[in-house]
């Protein structure tokens, strides 16, 4: 028994098989131990991501707007140092827009019978039977989209099919009582949208409910944008359709106007007989840019003052 047991111990000890097995086991505990650490680090660093995420206007802009009707009652602010990413993504403004820099747009100079054609309050629900309205009636305009109400697939069919889309805020409200952070979240989130849908930024911001105040139109400037005002506004919101609102529309008809509709079930409506109207007095409806890339800014006497009392 003592002999067996002197004869089995340096049997064990020194057994390459035993020893490779032993040395096996080593290098599988040390390469569970590398994973552990491993997706330990990929948590934490998840966790970094999801972080800036929520800090993130770009990215939360996208998440909220496939939702419609969410309204962000608690915008989250770019706090600090004011980092800003989604403004350094922009590109300048094309070289025609320089001059309409500064002021509410309300029409250009030009003796061309051409006029932009602007539908406000548009949103993914109304954006398919208005863009197929428009094509039907060989009409191109300016949509303007209510972030929180859009969605990438709306926006796109817009664009696909010739139309401009501009920037109606990101839930309607007006941005001149904000603070410029509020006012910018609210310009960036829909353009951080319609961007990511369409690869392109609007560069029109119209006020909801025209109402600029003294902050508004810095805001707007701020972000690097136009200011589209209004010249033919026959008020449609007021229940005005069918033959009547074309008509009105027609009546107070001048070169280098800027009509308003909105995009209601009546005036999606009446959009045909509002082409017929434009062609009978021989008038094209364009998009906004297309407009005013072709001349310059009707500028009020106020304006060129406003313009001139710069620093
Ligand atoms: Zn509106």
């Amino acid at each position: 028994m003592a002999g067996d047991k002197r004869a089995t111990r340096p049997g064990w000890a020194t057994s390459p098989v035993l020893l490779g097995v032993a040395l096996a086991l080593a290098i599988t505990a040390g390469a569970a131990l590398g994973i552990l650490i491993a997706a330990r680090a990929g948590m934490v660093s998840a966790r970094i991501h999801a972080a800036r995420q929520v800090q993130d206007p770009v990215i939360l802009g996208g998440s909220s707007a496939t939702t419609p009707g969410t309204s962000p009652v608690a915008l989250p602010i770019v706090s600090g140092s004011g980092r800003r990413p989604h403004l350094s993504k922009r590109p300048p403004l094309p070289r025609w827009a320089r001059a309409y820099r500064g002021v509410v747009v309300t029409g250009t100079v030009t003796t061309e019978r051409e006029v932009a054609l602007t539908i406000d309050d548009v949103g993914a629900a109304q954006m398919r039977p208005l863009v197929d309205a428009l094509v039907g009636a060989r009409l191109h305009a300016t949509l303007f989209c209510i972030g929180s109400e859009m969605n990438e697939r709306a926006a796109k069919y817009a664009v696909a099919n010739g139309m401009e889309l501009g920037n109606h805020s990101w839930d309607h409200t007006s941005i001149a009582p904000m603070d410029a952070a509020h006012a910018n979240r609210q310009i960036m989130m829909t353009e951080t949208l319609i961007h990511s849908a369409t690869g392109v930024w609007p560069i029109w911001y119209r006020m909801p409910f025209q109402s600029w105040g003294a902050r508004g139109l810095k805001d707007v400037q701020a972000a690097d944008m136009l200011a589209a005002g209004v010249s033919n506004n026959q008020q449609d919101y007021r229940g005005w359709t069918g033959p009547l609102l074309a008509y009105r529309i027609g009546a107070d008809l001048a070169p280098g106007q800027i009509i308003l509709l909105h995009a209601l079930p009546g005036t999606i409506a009446t959009l045909p007989q509002i082409s017929n109207e434009l062609r009978l007095r021989h008038y094209r409806a364009l998009e906004l840019s297309s407009l005013a890339a072709k001349t310059r800014p009707a500028l009020s006497t106020a304006d060129l003052a406003a313009l001139h009392s710069r620093p």
